[in-house]
């Protein structure tokens, strides 16, 4: 970890503020996006800000031990502190957050509400969903169906595993293709009988972990072919490349099981949408017990990507699972998956956001904040951001 890094990553985000401030109008609400602009609220904060502002990360936040590792850990949970409400994907990624704020800080929570001096931070819990109507629309849709069609050319009378994931370590596809290797060693009966396809769409293609990545991924499937592949049967289709989400949908309503396996994700939309795409033959959906949508799809097979054995054995029972336990199961999910949309997620957070508004900031009007705005009034929120850390990132004053 390095000085140079976290300078890069605060002049970034210095020069977001830049850009967006001068479009910003009284009344206005912001809400920002993920771990890459934590320090955007300070900024604008800084350059006179006073609305409210909301922050939702959509990654993990780590255990309090872990997280402090950062040399940068209390800067930014400073930064945090310029915000009005926070958003987590899981109760225990926010517990994770509470605790490492109050490691060496003075303050207290009550009703997740943090309380310091005059400052005041609220964190909530915000489970990221997806449109399910749009996916249930899709997989029924010609585009899809072509997708169905074609998929069952290739795979005919076998069973179908699918992996969909952008290309990046947190997600576990190395460990997948592994466990697929010992499913096949341990149970060789499914030989020929069941073949995986895995999606993995490029990301980030510049950047040297994804690139080793890509390389390790192509040579665990081209290992697994080499040693199981037959002339008339290859257990891994791998498919380097980005499909739009309507063909997707074929794919999710082809698959007999979607294997999700992160190492660690925040949410991971493609185990919901898998759900969303199925019907009255439902598949299974088989995730991983580390990423947060594991919190939430209980009825799903949960399983551990980091042990071979044990998951290979639930392959094994997700792809003999009955018919009736698949139909209960995926009705369970569904219902959660459509209580959870991305319309309830956005609702809920934007409605605690604007009653945080009412409670700060009483006497925004459109008039006072176009005063504020153009300096004619002091800023009469009731926090003090005092310090705002002008050195933070140590090139500016
Ligand atoms: N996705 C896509 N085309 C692809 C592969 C993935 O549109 O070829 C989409 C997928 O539908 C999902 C998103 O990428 O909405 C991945 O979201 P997820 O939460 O699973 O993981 P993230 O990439 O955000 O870590």
């Amino acid at each position: 970890m390095r000085d140079e890094e976290y300078k890069g990553y605060n002049r970034v985000n210095r020069k977001f503020a830049e850009v967006l401030f001068p479009y910003l109008q009284a009344g206005d609400i912001i809400w920002v996006q993920d771990y890459h602009l934590i320090p955007l609220g300070m900024y604008l904060r800084k350059m006179g800000w006073r609305g409210p502002i909301g922050f939702f990360l959509h990654t993990p936040f780590p255990p309090s031990e872990i997280f402090w590792i950062l040399p940068w850990a209390r800067q930014m949970l400073d930064d945090f502190m310029c915000y009005d409400l926070v958003g987590f994907q899981t109760e225990k990624f926010r517990e994770n957050f509470e605790s490492s704020r109050l490691v060496d800080f003075e303050g207290k929570y009550e009703d997740h509400c943090f309380r310091s001096g005059s400052e005041n931070l609220k964190t909530g819990v915000y489970p990221i969903g997806i449109d399910p109507k749009s996916f249930q629309d899709w997989s029924l849709s010609p585009r899809a169906l072509k997708q169905v069609n074609s998929i069952g050319k290739y795979i005919g009378e076998r069973a179908m595993i699918l992996g969909v994931d952008r290309l990046d370590y947190t997600k576990g596809i190395v460990e997948r293709l592994k466990i697929f290797e010992k499913f096949l060693e341990k149970y060789p009966s499914w030989k020929r009988k069941v073949s995986m396809i895995q999606i993995s769409s490029p990301s980030r293609t510049r950047i040297t972990e994804y690139i080793n990545q890509k390389r390790q991924v192509e040579m665990v499937v081209g290992e697994i072919n080499g040693r199981f592949a037959d002339a008339d049967w290859t257990p891994i289709s791998y498919l380097y490349r980005s499909y739009d989400q309507e063909s997707l949908a074929g794919f999710y309503r082809s698959a007999d099981i979607c294997f999700v396996s992160p190492l660690r994700d925040g949410m991971n939309l493609v185990a919901k949408e898998y759900v969303a795409s199925q019907s009255v033959n439902p598949g299974v959906l088989v995730l991983s017990r580390f990423c947060g949508a594991a919190e939430y799809l209980k009825e799903a097979v949960i399983v551990n990507p980091y042990d071979l054995d044990g998951t290979a054995r639930a392959l094994k029972l997700a792809l003999e699972m009955p018919l009736s336990e698949r139909k209960s199961r995926w009705i369970s999910l569904m219902e959660t998956v459509e209580r959870n949309s991305a319309k309830v997620w956005r609702d809920r957070f934007l409605t605690d956001l604007t009653s945080r508004q009412a409670e700060f900031y009483p006497e925004m009007t459109p008039e006072t904040g176009n005063q504020l705005l153009n300096g004619v009034m002091a800023p009469f929120d009731n926090r003090e951001h005092t310090d705002l850390r002008l050195n933070k990132d140590g090139s500016e004053n």
